[in-house]
């Protein structure tokens, strides 16, 4: 049931959709695309703006010895507060203003922010410019509806999400700003669709697998090793022996496609011997590379998925004295989920529900994004993706968000942070 209190913020809301639209129009002109990761101040700076107006205090957070901060490219993100009441409960929204590079094929220009048919275009309007302004206007019908939080509201916008979230999201959590002792809960306006709550995703094992061999004249291969028969060898093991094995693992999170719910592995690149560009000169490839995306289940231990790599390796090199493979890890995100009787997604559920008129479908990420910062760094157990737009369009060309996406999440958000925080 909505409340009158709840229904002024509604019509807010409603009342502030060119205002909504506009801001997204902005954010999308702003190319911040990554990687390289570019433009990340304006958007920081925009966000600021739109957070200042409404009475947050806010702060640049970057990790100075990140990597890939430099003073052409800084990593730049904002985050503010608007204290409550009391300084607990405090909900805390993050969306990210990195897009991926918009590709080829557009029909519109994927940095202007057309608006048409009742949809706005641009790289981002769903991954997740459309997400931002949805949560930021979430705020502002709260605050232009007159009502006075009791708990306190946050909202940060992070940078490099697409690529792993290392000088954005875990910054935050690496220095205490995402912690059980401030933050109660976590929305991060994700396109899941205005009647979904993503309750986490699976983990990620990221690894190499380098084989060597022995060169020899190319005329008279068998005087040598090739690494590129090797590396078939392990990949003949993993689609023989592995891949059939994980498909027998399926997880109990409701993870969406279906499809995702089994344990997968993909090969992300190969690369071995000669570059293959000209005819090159007669030789035996004395080595070989493959990297390797495993993703795994919440019911898998991380020990036994690199055990399983492991066993391959040392099966294979048992069995040939000519065998040579070595193993490296390149990335470890361990499963993530929020319980489903948690009080962020019982709220977030009934309020879409009393809005929406259906039920909340609770599903899972195939794919890894910011929750795993939230939770495994930050250790802050409630957090959910809930945002407007379609998954599917994300990182496509055309990326549109539909309006009517945008105003019913951000009403949704609106509510949740209302109930969730208690208000007059
Ligand atoms: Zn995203």
């Amino acid at each position: 049931m909505v409340t009158a209190l709840e229904l002024r913020i509604v019509e807010k809301v409603d009342a502030l959709r060119e205002d909504m639209l506009a801001f997204l129009r902005e954010l999308i002109r702003i190319p911040s695309v990554n990687p390289p990761g570019d433009e990340y101040l304006p958007c920081a700076r925009l966000v600021d703006d739109g957070l200042t107006a409404l009475g947050f205090e806010t702060r640049f957070v970057t990790d100075e010895q990140h990597p890939d901060h430099s003073p052409e490219r800084p990593r730049v993100n904002v985050v503010g507060r608007l204290p409550g009441r009391s300084a607990m409960p405090t909900l805390h929204f993050n969306g990210h203003t990195d897009v991926v590079p918009p590709g080829e094929h557009w029909t519109v220009d994927p940095f202007e922010g057309v608006v048409k048919n009742g949809r706005i275009y641009g790289r981002g309007a769903c991954d997740m410019k459309g997400g931002i302004a949805a949560a930021l206007f979430a705020a502002a019908a709260v605050r232009e509806a007159g009502v006075n939080l009791h708990g306190s509201l946050e909202f940060s916008a992070t940078v490099d999400e697409e690529t792993g979230g290392y000088a954005g999201m875990d910054v935050l959590a690496r220095k205490g700003l995402i912690a059980p002792e401030r933050t109660s809960y976590v929305i991060i306006p994700e396109p899941f669709g205005p009647g979904r709550i993503c309750l986490g995703h699976r983990g990620v094992y990221w690894f190499r697998i380098d084989t060597t061999g022995r060169t020899a004249h190319g005329s008279m291969p068998f005087l040598g090793v090739s690494a590129i028969s090797q590396m078939e060898r392990v990949l003949g093991r993993v689609e023989s022996g592995l891949i059939p094995d994980l498909q027998t693992r399926v997880t109990d999170m409701p993870v969406d496609p279906p499809e995702a719910r089994r344990a997968t592995i993909n090969v992300n690149g190969i690369t071995g011997g000669q570059p293959v560009e000209g005819v090159g000169s007669p030789c035996v490839a004395d080595r070989c590379s493959a990297v390797f995306d495993r993703r795994f289940l919440k019911e898998e231990s991380f020990d036994d998925v690199k055990g399983e790599i492991q066993v391959l390796i040392g099966e294979l090199t048992e069995a040939d004295r000519d065998f040579y493979a070595e193993l490296t890890d390149l990335m470890i995100v361990h499963p993530v989920e929020t319980d489903r009787n948690a009080e962020l997604v019982r709220t977030a559920a009934q309020t879409i529900e009393d809005l929406l008129g259906t039920p909340a479908d609770l599903v899972a990420s195939p794919g890894t994004y910011d929750h795993k910062h939230v939770r495994n760094t930050g250790g802050v157990k409630q957090c959910i993706a809930y945002g407007p737009g379609l998954l599917h369009l994300a990182h496509q060309p055309d990326e549109y968000c539909e309006i009517d996406h945008l105003l019913k999440s951000c009403k949704v958000m609106a509510l949740t942070a209302v109930r969730l925080l208690g208000a007059d």
